[in-house]
């Protein structure tokens, strides 16, 4: 590895610091009183020690080393690495807010309390459903959720429904989800133009049909054009339909999935309403759903109640059909301000635009690349857009090269090899934050390593050559994880 950054422990140094402590102003009480001789250390433990400026240069070396939204363009197909306005974490992480534990009184949450409330409703009316639930802490879980609900509806009315149709062209997790439901899954051929063809719907339709789960913008950056006309054949075949939102940025303030038919939607906060995500977490995938299935959504809920002319914010029980508690507390309460703060920030017109942003900037970066790429689907395009590297691929350069050349550029890859249904995937969402010169750059890259295919295909294969790492085995890498620091920094220097 190029300029290794030393560990923590290595850089440490017996006697340095960069925190002094102040005097104690009460009275010293040894620990051997109070904790249990077999809970406390026979020897202090070996902590690194280092001075304030290179614990902060340490850090800010180690940033850099990593590409990150805040460094350059994120074109990660599906995960909306837009840019996140820095007001946002700065509400979240208000000492009234990251100090107060989840289990307070709710006399002295109000403010929280009030701010989930208020979200919700919020979220409600952005996506066009009754209610929404914030318990939901991902995307997949809020798809699980949203299952949970048709099995709930379906169990209330006493059938035993347990066909979930799923087109190709849907999101990864959408499966899954259903069979850790206990559902099965049955899956939906696209049409040419990469849509559902209600003609191929109906071939599936039957007494054993509990929903449709579609994504929506689809996998391939595509609106599904004939939406009121599925989900009224679903509906006319008494099964639910569940729109995956996780991508609602494409579709802020324009369309509603309320108003197109659906009976549950989940949005990932994380991606839409601006959170840094990523490597895992944190996220939060909220769920709403229309009239008909408010009694099954997960409690306890936030209500609000006039108490003495003010309003008093508290959680109430659900009843007896719903699905129970999804979360241990009330859901990722920090991705949830967060979310607040970037909806109240930019307001309706804001949202509005935002979403223009995303569809306008996809489908300008699609203008500028589609002569040099395959691109199997034909836009335009929402947010995203996905192209081919066959044509590449011909000249013995494959879509993972693609992207791993792209970050000797500085840019992060695309998604790669995803979705399934188009070979040698290369799955671009510029996202709405980017500038029309930070679009430019990224398609002169995209163009340049086109040509490069053509003359110099070995440059393209050995990619990367200016990253901290050079490009790395990844079989062994997964299998022969290697994490841990053998070193000792028992005598510090
Ligand atoms: C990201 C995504 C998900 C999964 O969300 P997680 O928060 O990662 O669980 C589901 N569906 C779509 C369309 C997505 O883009």
């Amino acid at each position: 590895m190029k300029n290794a950054e030393k560990n923590i422990f290595e850089l440490s140094r017996r006697g340095r610091g960069g925190v002094f402590v102040p005097a104690s102003d009460v009275p010293d009480r040894p620990l051997e009183g109070l904790i249990p001789a077999e809970y406390r250390r026979a020897k202090p433990a070996a902590l690194p020690e280092v001075a304030e400026p290179q614990l902060v240069r340490h850090y800010t070396r180690l940033s850099v080393q990593n590409h990150h939204v805040d460094k350059a363009i994120y074109p990660l197909g599906s995960c909306t690495m837009k840019y996140n306005p820095k007001i946002n974490d700065s509400l979240a992480s208000q000492p009234g807010f990251a100090l107060l534990h989840p289990e307070i009184p709710e006399k002295y949450a109000q403010g929280a309390l009030e701010l989930i409330y208020r979200s919700a409703k919020l979220l409600a009316e952005i996506a066009g459903m009754a209610e929404v639930s914030l318990q939901p802490v991902a995307g997949a879980q809020g798809e699980m959720v949203g299952l949970l609900l048709i099995r709930a509806y379906h169990q209330k009315n006493g059938n035993k429904r347990k066909k979930i149709i799923i087109p190709d062209s849907s999101h990864g997790t959408n499966p899954a989800s259903v069979s850790l439901t206990g559902f099965e899954a049955v899956p939906l051929k696209s049409g040419a133009d990469g849509l559902v063809n209600p003609e191929a719907l109906k071939n599936l339709l039957d007494d054993n049909l509990a929903g449709l789960m579609l994504t929506n913008p689809n996998t391939l950056g595509l609106f599904e054009s004939q939406i009121e006309k599925i989900t009224a054949m679903v509906h006319e075949a008494g099964g639910l339909v569940y729109m995956d939102g996780a991508n609602l940025n494409a579709m802020l303030g324009l369309v509603r999935p309320g108003d197109m038919g659906f009976d549950i939607v989940h949005f990932n906060l994380h991606k839409t309403f601006a959170t840094p995500h990523g490597g895992g977490g944190p996220g939060a995938g909220a769920v709403g759903v229309g009239q008909n299935l408010r009694e099954f959504l997960p409690g306890p809920r936030i209500a609000c109640q006039q108490q003495e002319g003010k309003n008093w914010y508290q959680r109430e029980e659900v009843g007896p059909n719903s699905i129970g508690r999804v979360h241990s507390s009330d859901g990722n309460f920090a991705i949830i301000a967060r979310a607040y703060a970037y909806i109240r920030s930019l307001g309706a017109d804001g949202l509005r635009e935002a979403a223009e942003c995303a569809i306008l900037n996809a489908n300008y970066l699609l203008s500028k690349v589609i002569d040099f790429y395959d691109l199997p689907y034909p836009g335009p395009c929402q947010h995203e857009f996905v192209l081919s590297a066959n044509r590449q691929k011909k000249l013995g350069v494959r879509a993972a090269a693609i992207g791993k050349r792209l970050l000797d550029f500085g840019v992060h890859a695309p998604t790669v090899y995803f979705p399934l249904i188009v070979a040698e995937a290369l799955m671009i969402e510029p996202t709405e934050t980017e500038s029309k010169e930070s679009l430019d750059r990224f398609a002169e890259y995209l163009i340049q390593i086109a040509k490069e295919a053509e003359t110099d295909p070995d440059l393209v294969n050995s990619a990367p050559h200016n990253t901290p790492l050079s490009r790395m085995n990844e079989a062994q890498a997964a299998r022969d994880l290697d994490l841990a620091w053998a070193g000792d920094i028992s005598n510090g220097d």
